[in-house]
């Protein structure tokens, strides 16, 4: 009979390890840091997916996760402006490179209208 207690709390003692494992796999603390510099830790369930953005419960600011996790991209990322599609096709030395050239044109008085044209001799009024 005293052996078989023993089993008994042996086989316990496994189980209730078997169960602190699970709950301990269960939750984890996710970090957040605010603007204002509060840092804080909320406990969410691993199988939760983890908000990139959390209330900071000291100034009511948006906190930033410090796991990793970031904003969706559709939020954050840009429209895409003629600037950028211009910046695919050409870089900015390539860009300063023509606009250099258009700007001796214009200044020459090759292209663009007259008002921007630099006189090709010495001033006369002067
Ligand atoms: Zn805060």
């Amino acid at each position: 009979m005293g052996e078989r207690t023993l089993r008994g709390a042996r086989l316990g003692g496994q189980s209730f390890e078997d169960e602190r494992g699970i709950e301990f796999a269960a939750r984890q603390q996710v970090g957040y840091a605010c603007p204002q510099g509060h840092k804080f830790e909320i406990t969410m369930s691993v199988e939760a997916e983890v908000p990139a953005l959390w209330e900071c419960p000291k100034c009511g600011a948006e906190a930033l996760s410090t796991s990793g996790v970031k904003p969706q991209e559709k939020n954050v990322k840009p429209a895409r402006t003629h600037w950028d599609m211009l910046l695919e096709r050409r870089s900015i030395k390539e860009l300063e490179d023509i606009l250099t050239e258009r700007l001796e044109l214009l200044r020459g008085g090759e292209i663009g209208p007259a008002h921007l044209h630099r006189p090709r001799k010495g001033k006369k009024s002067a």
